[in-house]
């Protein structure tokens, strides 16, 4: 098979593939946006036009999503490995939280509030190097738990909770890095959710928070940074210092072409569609296979391996040839993988189907 392409097929982890209607859009207006006679780079944070872009991004964010009122939107900076941090500062009360632990990034969340308070992990799946999600419908949940933790979709090993787990009560805070915007999500059943752009949305640099007003607080340890406590950042909208500006406008662009497609719902539908073609491929061949339990696979990162690490090397380098790259699997599973956000086109994935269906038969 060859192809003609000028761009690639890209099916990294992240930062990962972005529309390209919004790239296009984005590189036209690079020079002159909206008449202001420069680039949304050059522009300052409190001027109008700014201020536009980012409470139409809020907007538009909202609506996909159908955020309630009573629940803030932030855009924040410092990468998800911050929000390990945020998380337990700003919602420890009694001292106590409860963690899921799922893989590597919910691992990195637990160790990171271990440092804060009494931190439970009430479930795991590392017994099986974390290739399912646990069940987490009648967990021991702890009698004072300020919050109960997980990481959605999980980006190395390809899992994802299908059921969210039975807090008994408790607030759930989510990592939704990698599955943000993939599907609908029914937000009040959150306390908290975050999630790092460069999955599923933006370029790296942006840190979308969504919290419930009630868990905004002015009585947080006098050690905090002040531009770690949430409510620094709802009180000023975002704006208590120089935003991640541009990265705020690309995903303002990403937003409305997911409205513009037909939102949410619409994008689950095309998700579970370019899933299937991979999966069903992966479960019917004698080469390659899933490395994750059926009912736990991810819509948005696919592991998978042959049994030969040599072969593994030698499908990685001639996918890349065709254009089909980054599909290296992280070193803790092995293998191959391929993320398939919400803007890699259909083709990518009917593409490197046929691909390895063509490597398969060319080396068995
Ligand atoms: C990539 C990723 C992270 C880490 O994000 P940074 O922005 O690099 O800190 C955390 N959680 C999940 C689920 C991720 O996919």
């Amino acid at each position: 098979m060859k192809r003609n392409y000028d761009r690639v097929y890209n099916f990294s982890a992240g930062p990962a593939v972005l529309p390209e209607e919004v790239l296009k859009q984005a590189a036209e207006e690079m020079m002159n946006y909206d008449n202001s006679g420069m680039s949304v780079m050059e522009m300052s944070h409190r001027s109008k036009t700014f201020d536009k872009i980012i409470k139409t991004a809020e907007q538009d964010l909202r609506d996909l999503l159908n955020i309630p009122d009573n629940y803030k939107v932030l855009f924040l900076q410092g990468g998800a490995n911050l929000q390990f941090a945020m998380v337990p500062i700003n919602l420890l009360k009694n001292g106590v939280a409860d963690y899921i632990v799922t893989g590597h990034w919910a691992k990195r969340a637990y160790n990171e509030a271990l440092k804060y308070g009494k931190i439970n992990k009430v479930a795991s799946s590392e017994d099986k190097n974390f290739s399912y999600i646990p069940d987490c419908s009648d967990l021991s949940i702890s009698e004072d738990a300020d919050y109960v933790y997980i990481c959605e979709n999980n980006t190395i090993y390809g899992t994802k909770f299908h059921t969210l787990p039975n807090t008994k009560g408790k607030i759930l805070v989510s990592d939704m890095s990698s599955c943000f915007l993939s599907e609908p999500v029914d937000v009040t059943k959150y306390g908290l959710i975050y999630a790092g752009v460069q999955k599923n949305v933006g370029p790296a640099g942006v840190q979308i928070v969504i919290i419930r007003e009630d868990l905004l607080r002015d009585d947080l340890p006098i050690w905090c940074p002040t531009m770690m406590s949430y409510k620094t950042h709802a009180d000023k909208e975002s704006l208590y210092n120089t935003p991640p500006a541009y990265g705020i406008y690309i995903c303002g662009l990403v937003f409305k072409w997911l409205k513009k497609l037909g939102g949410l719902e619409k994008m689950k539908e095309i998700n579970v569609k370019k899933a299937n073609i991979l999966y069903d491929f992966l479960d019917n061949s004698k080469m390659f296979r899933s490395t994750v339990e059926k009912d736990s696979r991810s819509l948005m990162n696919v592991p998978f391996v042959t049994d030969n690490d040599e072969l593994n090397k030698k499908f990685i380098e001639e996918a890349a040839k065709e254009g089909f790259i980054q599909l290296k699997g992280h070193k803790t599973v092995g293998g191959m993988r391929a993320s398939i956000y919400n803007a890699m086109p259909i083709e990518g994935v009917e593409g490197l189907v046929e691909f390895m269906k063509e490597f398969e038969a060319k080396n068995s």
